[in-house]
Parts: structure tokens; C-alpha cells; sequence
């Protein structure tokens, strides 16, 4: 099996993932899901793409995974929002799961094994709670409140390095006279919305945010797992809070390997509707097909922050239209020859992969793939160098399988990007095509001044002219660092 290692934020260094049944092969992941008051945008994207890649790369390397993603479906802002479109919260929290569903697989994230939602698991929940007050862990008050005793957990704030002496408040649900300390965060709140609360043992009331995550990776992968993950800004206090609910209950360590995924700003700012760089995964879809998000996310490691922009999405199209253009190319030379994955091409992925899921280094590795391919391609057919392209293409498609790439028909999507790409350079089809019959007739005429020209002046464009066997062909350039 291969030894993966990965950078554990609980202890700040790279580690090997260890299983908690060595025998089984098993890895148990749970990934913190979305909040369902609006729509998914390309923020959520890069969370959910990341770890889909760490589970496909896990499945690849022979381990089973057992993935769980929730839904947070009760929540203030659910609440708020559902008031303000006058529906019910149950009803606008359904309508955005179904919407996130529904987007998730339109960027090719899927499924998750279980994907457990809060209204579901509301007796688990307060099953928990029951299990920490009994522990002496938690306590209720009179207002039908029940609050987690931070300062009784003694190893409290060790994944965000932060001591309950340097903090002042931690919670948003501050009731004054409630807590017997600041730091105390609520794990049950008294509510009577209709539709999002609950019969308990304190009264009608819904969960807190922090223990739903507790409860239901506890239900899915047991008491300890091996990897829990999110996106960074959930370190604390969400993260921090989960272990210490759920190791003060369950009396046994929680996650042995917590990743957190960077975050995402659009030109240098965070994205906000009141700012207006908002991007949802619908509107970025109607602009640019989904490969060119993953793309991007890919040339980004998972742990760091990524920066966004209309120019870099216009660099990761072009960048794809090379690769599908490679691709073609692979195939039409290799014709009817087909070898089995190249094994240099396959090893060089494992061996980044393996190392804190590297997709940076991935990419230069594919790279290297066309790069190599490209030099075979300019050289005379054998059937050896035939079977050498066929082997570099098929290893190039495996490593995709992965990273959820080269998926679409190349021919097809080569014409799509080409065709979508000349608006942004102040160019059509038609004019490309007259200057290509120019060209064709200046050479007729033995005027290789003017086809030069001719080809000189697309160039300056963007557009670059290719004399084939079959006749010239055009392409957008890519100036990128393959
Ligand atoms: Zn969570």
C-alpha cells in the first residue's frame, strides 16, 4: 500500500496517514459541508474538489474510503432567509440542497458515501449532549439553554494553539447571567421556529452549530477516524470545538489527521455579494466549462490560499485547448496502436501525490507528459515511437481518471474551447478562414512573403496557423510554461 503523507494541522507537520485497522485498508473522512441558506459558489467548489480528489487519490492507491459530507440544514441563517422569502426553513433548506446536488456533479464532485443532515440526526445530537452533561461536561440552564463547559476539557484549543485564558469570547450566542463562563458554547439553544426545532429533554429547541458535526461523523465512521477536514476558517472555533465535544463524550482521541484546505479570494479581495464579485458555480458555468475550475484549483496546492481572477480562468482555458490539442494529436498518431499506461508517467504521479497530495507538482507532471509526447510527435512514425505515444496518452488519461480531468472527447472539446476563446481575442471564425484562404492562395502564387505575413499577423492575434498534410489549421496560442 502506498504511504501517503499528509500535513496534520493538529500538530503542524507532515505526517503519514496511519489507519486505526491496519488490516481493513479503511479510511474514514469526514468533511464539514455547506451551510444551505444560498446558493453553492466557486468557495464551497474548492473545498468540495479538493477532497474529492484526496478520496479518488485514496481509492487509486487500493485504500476504501468511507467519505461523509454533511448538510448543515438548521441554522440562524437558514432561519433568517427562509423569513425573508416568506417560505418555511425546511422547505428553502431542501431547495438548496437540491440545488448544491445539482452543482456539485455539474463540476464532477460526487456523491459523498453518506451525506447526513441535520434534521435527520436530531436524536443522535441530543443523545450526545446527554452523554456530556452526564460526563460533566455540559450543563443546562433555566431558559432551556445547554452549554459545553470549555475550561473543564484541560487540553482545549489544541488544534488552533489557542488557551481558553487568551480568549475572551469564542461563541456568538451570548444570553448574559446564562453561562457560568464566557468562553461556554452553546451546544442546544431554546427555539420554538416552527419547522426547525425540537422536542428535548430542556424543551423545544434545535442543536448548536459545532455538535451536529460531532454526532454525525460519530454515527457514519464511529468514535475515531483517521482524517477530518474543512476549509481553514473552520479551524476555530468550529474544528476546535468538535474535538473537545466529542472527545469529552466518546472518552477516545477523534480525528488522527485534520487537513484544511485554503481559501479563495476573487482579484485579491474575499468574495462577498456586497462587494459584487460573487461568483456561484451556476453563474462561473455559464461563463466557463467546469474543467477549467478544477484546473485552477489543481495548479493551487489544497493547504493554500488561492487567488482568483477573469485573466487566470482565460490562462486555464487556454491551457486546456492545449492539452485536448495534444491529445488529438497523441491519438491520430498512435492510430490503431494502444499500449497500457506509461509507467514512468504514473510513477511520477504517485510519487507527488503520495507526498501531501502535491497537484501542483501533478500538473508539471502532465506537463512533461505533452512536452515529451510533442517531441516524439515531430519525429518519423514506428510502430515503437506509435506505441510509445499510446503509452504516454493512456497515462495521461489515468492520471486524469484521478484528478478529474480529459474526461470529454478531445476532438469535440478542442472545437468548443477554440471557437469559445476568440471573442476575448477581437477575432471570428470567418476572418481566421479568410486569412487562411490568403495564405493558401499566396503560396499557390509562390508568394511566401505574403503567407508569412499572413501567418505573422494572425500570430500577433493570438491565433496561430499550422500547415498539416491535411491543409493549414488553426489554433489559439498558448504561452504558458509547458
Ligand atoms: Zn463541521
Amino acid at each position: 500500500m502506498q504511504q501517503i503523507l499528509m500535513t496534520n494541522t493538529l500538530t503542524g507537520k507532515k505526517e503519514p496517514l496511519k489507519l486505526l485497522d491496519p488490516a481493513s485498508n479503511h479510511v474514514g473522512i469526514y468533511a464539514c459541508g455547506v451551510t444551505v441558506y444560498d446558493d453553492c459558489h466557486i468557495g464551497h467548489a474548492m473545498q468540495a474538489i479538493y477532497f474529492d480528489i484526496m478520496r479518488s487519490y485514496l481509492r487509486y492507491c487500493g485504500y476504501k474510503v468511507t467519505y461523509v459530507r454533511n448538510y448543515t440544514d438548521v441554522d440562524d441563517k437558514i432561519i433568517n432567509r427562509a423569513k425573508e422569502r416568506g417560505i418555511s426553513p425546511a422547505k428553502l433548506a431542501a431547495d438548496m440542497i437540491a440545488g448544491s446536488e445539482r452543482d456539485m456533479r455539474a463540476i464532477g464532485v460526487s456523491a459523498a458515501d453518506f451525506e447526513p443532515k441535520v434534521s435527520e440526526n436530531i436524536s443522535e445530537i441530543i443523545s450526545m449532549i446527554q452523554t456530556l452533561i452526564k460526563n460533566g461536561f455540559a450543563y443546562s440552564t433555566k431558559t432551556g439553554d445547554v452549554y459545553y463547559r470549555v475550561r473543564k476539557k484541560s487540553d482545549y484549543g489544541k488544534l488552533s494553539n489557542r488557551k481558553p485564558d487568551e480568549l475572551r469570547s469564542g461563541t456568538r450566542d451570548i444570553v448574559a447571567g446564562e453561562k457560568e463562563d464566557d468562553l461556554d458554547f452553546a451546544l442546544w439553544k431554546s427555539d420554538t421556529t416552527p419547522d426547525a426545532s425540537w422536542a428535548s429533554p430542556w424543551g423545544k429547541g434545535r442543536p448548536g452549530w459545532h455538535i451536529e458535526c460531532s454526532a454525525m461523523s460519530c454515527k457514519h465512521l464511529g468514535k475515531s477516524f483517521e482524517i477530518h477536514g474543512g476549509g481553514r476558517d473552520l479551524v476555530f472555533p468550529h474544528h476546535e470545538n468538535e474535538i473537545a465535544q466529542s472527545e469529552a463524550a466518546n472518552e477516545a482521541p477523534y480525528a488522527n489527521i485534520w487537513l484544511h484546505s485554503g481559501l479563495l479570494t476573487i482579484d485579491h479581495q474575499k468574495m462577498s455579494k456586497s462587494l459584487g464579485n460573487h461568483i456561484s458555480i451556476q453563474k462561473f458555468l455559464q461563463d466557463w466549462p467546469a474543467e477549467v475550475l478544477r484546473l485552477g484549483f489543481l495548479m493551487n496546492h489544497y493547504s493554500s490560499n488561492i487567488d482568483f481572477s477573469q485573466s487566470f480562468f482565460q490562462t486555464c482555458h487556454k491551457r486546456l485547448l492545449y492539452y485536448y490539442e495534444g491529445l488529438v494529436a497523441m491519438d491520430e498518431y498512435a492510430g490503431n496502436t494502444k499500449s497500457a499506461p506509461d509507467k514512468s508517467t504514473i510513477e511520477a504521479f504517485h510519487a507527488v501525490m503520495s507526498d501531501d497530495f502535491n497537484t501542483v507538482a501533478a500538473i508539471s507532471a502532465i506537463n512533461k507528459s505533452f512536452k515529451q509526447a510533442r517531441e516524439l510527435l515531430t519525429s518519423k512514425k514506428t510502430p515503437q515511437k506509435q506505441a510509445e505515444v499510446s503509452a504516454i496518452a493512456a497515462g495521461i488519461r489515468e492520471i486524469g481518471q484521478i484528478l478529474g480531468l480529459f474526461k470529454s472527447d478531445a476532438a469535440s472539446e478542442v472545437q468548443k474551447i477554440k471557437i469559445k476563446l476568440l471573442p476575448s481575442l477581437g477575432i471570428t471564425e470567418s476572418e481566421i478562414q479568410a486569412a487562411i484562404n490568403e495564405r493558401k492562395d499566396a503560396r499557390a502564387t509562390k508568394d511566401f512573403a505574403r503567407g508569412d505575413q499572413v501567418r505573422d499577423t494572425m500570430a500577433a492575434k493570438g491565433i496561430e496557423l499550422r500547415d498539416t498534410p491535411q491543409g493549414t489549421v488553426w489554433s489559439v496560442k498558448f504561452l504558458g510554461d509547458e
